[in-house]
This record gives structure tokens, C-alpha cells and sequence, in this order.
């Protein structure tokens, strides 16, 4: 079955939530980036919640976190558009560390306790939008909580769970997002309260094969909630050789001839994805030839508009010489 999101209302209206089931997912992300155990819980939360924070925006629209803090991990990126796809990848895939003493991936250890988070929608206008925010437990799911409480001045909880297999491959990976809608009564914030706290491991009962509806049931009672929507999500990246043939460009022609001479083409990874693309020694030479062709034009055109000027400027001596 393929990873899909859904979106709800409980309780009339007065929330709104998520529920994700992300297996494939981060199966993916772990193929593609060989992570292993903790570092495939951590890449994976961030992912999960990506993929929920983007499936509150609309069209084209995306929506990025960069997880920057002192732990073994090392940064963990990730972007997701508001359509269900979603890649990322983290800068140590290699940690592997003994469960904590409740069991569970020492997720902490590889995010660390000590930096920030940030979070940058990109909704197609001149600026991004960015939010920041310090981080404040490690475990994700409490610090993207308190980032929407912050950033978005939105009141709910965040609850993300990968569940790691003894071969490494991802069991299961989902979890859910609340929101609490303004005008919310205390009745149901009391309620939701309450089931929050007594809501069993998202991983437990995913495991048993729990889906999205089964999570939603388990936290609102299932005559209290009412399914909205249903849409597939996967691990997708959108790289391809023009964009990189773009970048190379962009380094200028004196780095471009040094690959050429030096290393014979240049090989260029993609960090979400892992693919490579090659070019050779034709591509680049073709690159440093249309820079040169483009720096050429500018030059003739300023030349021309320089000798406008001056031919202006004899017109105007002309005149003065008449008077
Ligand atoms: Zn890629």
C-alpha cells in the first residue's frame, strides 16, 4: 500500500488534524542515503513532519526545516511541497546507538539538545517566509510542537514515530499533527488533553497495522472526527542535469576551465537524493562559451550606448558652439 496523509476535524470543527502513514517514505530516504538505525529515526521524524506542515499550503508551494543542533547527526534537511512529495537527507547517515531506557531510538542523541530549527515556506512571493526557533527537547516531535506554537501562533500537539527493524529497514514510520481552531471550548481542550496523555506509541500501533484513520480513532474517539481528505505522499526528488548545469554555470568560467583541466569534467551529487550527473569536457567547454558569449553582447552593448552618449554629447557641443 502506498504512504498517504489524511486530513480531519474533530470534536465539530474546534481541530483540525493530521494523521500520516510514512513507511515507504522513509524506507526510501533510508535506501537512498544507507542511514542507519538513529539516524533513520531523526531524518524520518523531520520528514513525517515535513510532509504534514506542507499539506497545510496550497499549489506549487513548499516548505523546508533545517534541523541544526549539536548532536551526533549533524544537520538534517528536509522540503516537502503541498502535493505529497517530500525528500531530505541528514549530514551523518551512520549513527547507530543503544536503545534508551524506555527502549526506543535515542532520536536526542542524533539531534542533539543545543540549536535551532528552521523552517522557511516558500509560497512563490518576491520573500520566503522564515521561522526560528531554539530547540527545545531534541525528540522533534516536542520542538516542531512548540515551533507552531511560536511561529504560527497555533495551539496542538505533534506526535512522529519511525520504528526501525533489526536489519535496518524502516518498519514503520507515521504519526499526527493537531491543531487547536480558534474559538475551541475548554470542554474539548480538557478532552483532548486527556487523550493525548493516554494515547498509546504511534510505533506500537502501527506496528499492530494501524493506519491514519486507526491513529485519528485511537486520539478522538471515532464517532468524533470526520475524515476530510486522503492523498498519497512519497519521497520524491525534483533534481535534474539542467539545474545543475545551472549551478556549474553560475560558478563562473575560470572554476569551469579548472575542471576541465584538472579533473576532465565535474560529477555533481544531488544531497536529497544521492543521484549523480556527469558532465564532460564538451558540456563544460559549452558552458565557459556561452558565458563568454553573453559577457561579449553585454560588452558591444555598453560600447554602443557609449558611443551614443558621446555622439549626444557632440550634438550638445554643437548647440553650445552655436549660441
Ligand atoms: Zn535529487
Amino acid at each position: 500500500m502506498t504512504d498517504y496523509l489524511i486530513k480531519a476535524l474533530a470534536f465539530n470543527g474546534e481541530i483540525r488534524a493530521f494523521a500520516v502513514d510514512a513507511t515507504k517514505t522513509v524506507e526510501t530516504a533510508h535506501e537512498m542515503h544507507d542511514t542507519w538505525s538513529a539516524s533513520s529515526a531523526a531524518l524520518g521524524r523531520t520528514l513525517i513532519a515535513n510532509v504534514m506542515f506542507a499539506k497545510n499550503l496550497k499549489g506549487d508551494d513548499e516548505i523546508s526545516i533545517q534541523v541544526n543542533g549539536d548532536g551526533l547527526g549533524g544537520k538534517i534537511f528536509t522540503t516537502a511541497k503541498a502535493n505529497g512529495d517530500v525528500k531530505g537527507y541528514i549530514s551523518n547517515p551512520r549513527v547507530v546507538l543503544p536503545p534508551t531506557e524506555a527502549g526506543k531510538i535515542n532520536v536526542r542523541a542524533v539531534v542533539g539538545t543545543e540549536g535551532t530549527i528552521t523552517v522557511i515556506k516558500d509560497l512563490g512571493l518576491k520573500e520566503p517566509f522564515t521561522g526560528q526557533i531554539p530547540i527545545v527537547d531534541g525528540e522533534l516531535g516536542a520542538d516542531f510542537t512548540y515551533y507552531m506554537a511560536v511561529s504560527e501562533q497555533i495551539n496542538g500537539a505533534i506526535g512522529l514515530s519511525v520504528l526501525v527493524d533489526t536489519d535496518d529497514t524502516i518498519r514503520t514510520a507515521g504519526g499526527f499533527m493537531v491543531q487547536v481552531m480558534p474559538g475551541a471550548s475548554e470542554e474539548t481542550l480538557e478532552i483532548l488533553e486527556k487523550r493525548l496523555a493516554t494515547l498509546p506509541q504511534i510505533s506500537q500501533l502501527m506496528d499492530k497495522g494501524a493506519t491514519p484513520e486507526d491513529i485519528l480513532t485511537a486520539l478522538f474517539g471515532e464517532e468524533n472526527y470526520q475524515v476530510l481528505s486522503h492523498e498519497p505522499i512519497q519521497f520524491k526528488c525534483h533534481c535534474s542535469k539542467e539545474r545543475f548545469a545551472t549551478g556549474l554555470k553560475s560558478l563562473g568560467r575560470a572554476e569551469l576551465k579548472a575542471m576541465i583541466d584538472e579533473d576532465h569534467g565535474a560529477e555533481v551529487v544531488c544531497h536529497f537524493c544521492n543521484k549523480k550527473y556527469f558532465f564532460d569536457v564538451d558540456e563544460l567547454q559549452a558552458m565557459i562559451d556561452d558565458i563568454t558569449a553573453k559577457i561579449t553582447k553585454i560588452e558591444q552593448e555598453v560600447d554602443e550606448d557609449n558611443a551614443r552618449i558621446d555622439d549626444i554629447a557632440e550634438d550638445q557641443d554643437d548647440k553650445d558652439g552655436g549660441l
